[in-house]
């Protein structure tokens, strides 16, 4: 057997995705909690705006890896914010981003439910 080995970070994308906004491809590094961000400085994502695409570390710890959902998320609503000509906003961004892990906890926790 073969899986993928961010199955989390792939249903937390589907999870996520907005359909009337243009893709945005997602790039995880493994074996990193943090990752260099364009300014040198040490990161938990970047959003590449010409690029289309958001960079984010795998997470090493449980702890690391829901911060990596949270960041995703993060990155992600400035992806929207950017394609509808807004400025970044860092508040509404990480309110976004608790929204939807603690969101999607809450799914994953109701699917679980139905298996008993
Ligand atoms: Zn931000």
């Amino acid at each position: 057997m073969i899986y993928f080995a961010s199955d989390e970070i792939r249903e937390f994308t589907e999870f996520i995705s907005m359909p009337n906004i243009s893709p945005v491809e997602l790039y995880v590094i493994p074996g990193y909690d943090t990752i260099e961000t364009t300014d040198g400085e040490k990161g938990l994502a970047v959003y590449d705006l010409e690029n289309a695409r958001i960079i984010v570390p795998e997470g090493l710890s449980k702890e690391g890896k829901k911060q990596v959902l949270s960041s995703i998320a993060h990155e992600y609503f400035h992806h929207i914010e950017h394609t509808q000509g807004k400025a970044h906003d860092e508040e509404k961004a990480e309110k976004f981003a608790r929204r939807m892990v603690t969101a999607f906890e809450f799914a994953a926790v109701s699917d679980s439910d139905k298996r008993i």
